[in-house]
């Protein structure tokens, strides 16, 4: 009778056949049988990939270092902050993700950039 695959049990994850209506081994019956049977297999990683979070943009962070560095590179920053979120908006997560990226590399780079000349500075007084 077991004619292609298994139906798992969400109670304590037996495999039962899979027009089983309810598990052989602890009793817990299955509340949606032939809908989506293998519960031991579901892929839950798939489902989090299919779901896009907006990407962090950095850009107040980025404004934040402009002017109290008064680096370039944080106006850099800005752009690619602004290019993740439009480009995000366009449903175009990979590059979005790219921008986002960039726009926190900009920010890491700008305030070691920053703690090092204010170091300079300090150190010069
Ligand atoms: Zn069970």
């Amino acid at each position: 009778m077991s004619s292609g695959g298994n139906i798992y049990c969400p109670e304590c994850g037996t495999a039962n056949e899979l027009n089983a209506k309810k598990c052989y081994r602890c009793g817990a019956t299955f509340p949606t049988v032939g809908a989506k049977p293998n519960y031991g297999d579901y892929d839950f990683a798939a489902e989090v990939d299919d779901y896009h979070l907006k990407p962090t943009t950095y850009i107040g962070w980025n404004i934040f270092l402009t002017c109290c560095c008064c680096l370039p590179i944080g106006l850099l920053g800005i752009i690619y902050g602004a290019l993740a979120a439009s480009s995000f908006n366009k449903t175009k997560y990979e590059r979005a993700d790219k921008y986002s990226e960039y726009a926190y590399r900009c920010l890491i780079w700008g305030l070691i950039l920053g703690i090092v000349l204010w170091g300079l500075l300090i150190m010069n007084e």
